[in-house]
């Protein structure tokens, strides 16, 4: 049986072409397949996001060599500052602040933009040899037999690998085609994202705001600027979405408050709406799920691409400890071991985000006093909020070796 490549890959977003570099460090071969053109992709205004990448990714980042290249345009997280809030109220004086001086590890941490983090990877795939990257190819339809994975473009081109890996995003058309349901809802919320710039400096430190309708995050970018991700409900989203920089600032100021001084935004503004959408399974005969295509979650912890980059890290591990004892890759034994390795880290993340902004997104007096009691105990409890740090950081639990920074 002929094979174009050992591993198909539909999908080249972030978690697409991590994957094609980690297979490539161990050897594998791989053909990734992305919709858009690349030019698109590597645009600064493609995509508005900046994202807190945990220590362990950061760790995995440098063990592909690709963290050392973002090195220099990432901002260190060196302490979050989380509390209940009111427009025009600002803060109440409630709160846990975690302090990265709390674990011997360093930041929690780094904000990276994904203008720069999308380019450098896209580079890197670009002089990886082992991965054939292709743009304006879409998947149209797939298919799997005993031995391998068949896709046919919609161009009509036909490709074939050992196993197919779906990192299409939430909408997985590889999941539907390979009979995996979705469990999930929208939030009836959606954040608007952009950079702003301010007049001090906020050294560092990350801000959750949780207001009724939704979190806002202030999060570090290098410089006097801070990547804003600011929940709504959808309906007033959109209205603020479509009105002049001026009057979006106008309603950005009272939720953001005056403590970093005069704030003007740093470039092009971003809307995306939330919702949960998990695969009831991460994995079908020859086929693994990955990153959105496997969990979707809320935004409100940073941790959508961190859950990503843990699955390629299991992933990629388990196909090659099974390739170095000989065994079939795509068998179910394998893939199931990557399934048990991910579904407990992802049921636990998306049950604790679903939980923290259905609790936290209301205005009710009864929970608002509980939220302050329960951040105020968080708060005075140090090994609380030293478990707390190493969870954001990605430290706990069961850890792939590259998640480690060490190379599978
Ligand atoms: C507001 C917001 C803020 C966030 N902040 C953070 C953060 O701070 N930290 C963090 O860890 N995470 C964060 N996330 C989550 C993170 O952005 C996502 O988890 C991540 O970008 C998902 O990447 P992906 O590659 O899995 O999917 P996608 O980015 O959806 O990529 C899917 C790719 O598949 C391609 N595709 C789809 N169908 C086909 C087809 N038929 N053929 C070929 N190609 C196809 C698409 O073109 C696309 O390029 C945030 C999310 C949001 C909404």
């Amino acid at each position: 049986m002929k094979f174009d490549t050992d591993i198909l890959i539909v999908g080249g977003g972030l978690n697409g072409t991590v994957l094609a570099l980690a297979l490539a460090q161990v050897g594998f071969e791989s053909i990734i397949l992305d919709t858009l053109p690349v030019d698109k992709r590597k645009h600064a205004a493609f995509d508005g996001r900046s994202y807190a990448v945990a220590l362990s990714s950061q760790r995995m980042l440098s063990t592909l060599g690709v963290w050392d290249v973002v090195r220099n345009k990432s901002q260190p997280i060196l302490d979050i500052t989380v509390s209940d809030g009111k427009p025009a109220e600002g803060a109440s004086p409630y709160f846990v602040h975690f302090d990265h001086c709390e674990i011997e590890e360093g930041p929690m941490g780094h904000m990276i933009e994904d203008r720069f983090l999308r380019r450098i990877l896209l580079d890197k795939l670009a002089a990886t040899d082992c991965v054939t990257h292709m743009a304006e190819a879409k998947v149209a339809h797939h298919e799997v037999d005993m031995a391998g994975a068949t896709v046919r473009l919609a161009d009509g081109r036909v490709l074939r690998g050992r196993i197919l890996v779906g990192c299409d995003g939430r909408q997985s058309a590889v999941a539907q085609r390979s009979g995996i349901r979705r469990t999930g809802w929208q939030y009836s919320q959606s954040s608007l994202v952009c950079a702003v710039e301010h007049e001090l400096p906020h050294q560092g430190s990350a801000h959750q705001l949780f207001m009724p309708a939704g979190p806002m995050a202030i999060l570090p970018l290098p410089g006097n600027r801070s990547s804003i991700v600011w929940t709504e409900r959808t309906k007033q989203a959109n209205v603020i979405n479509g009105l002049s920089s001026a009057e979006y600032l106008a309603c950005l100021r009272p939720c953001f408050g005056e403590f970093l001084g005069d704030v003007r935004l740093a470039g092009k503004r971003f809307i995306y709406p939330l919702g949960l959408s998990l695969a009831q399974s991460f994995i079908a005969d020859r086929v693994a799920l990955v990153g959105d295509a496997a969990h979707g979650i809320h935004p409100l912890a940073g941790q959508g691409l961190n859950l990503g980059l843990r699955d390629i890290a299991a992933l990629a591990e388990v196909l090659v400890q099974a390739a170095r004892r000989g065994q079939d890759i795509g068998s179910l034994t394998t893939l199931q071991s990557y399934q048990q390795w991910r579904r407990f880290d992802v049921a636990l993340l998306a049950a604790a985000t679903d939980g923290i902004n259905r609790i936290f997104s209301n205005n009710n007096l009864l929970m608002r006093g509980m939220r302050n009691l329960a951040l105020g105990v968080v708060n005075d409890k140090p090994s609380v909020r030293r478990t707390m740090i190493r969870q954001a950081a990605g430290l706990t639990g069961d850890l792939p070796r590259l998640m480690q920074g060490r190379a599978i």
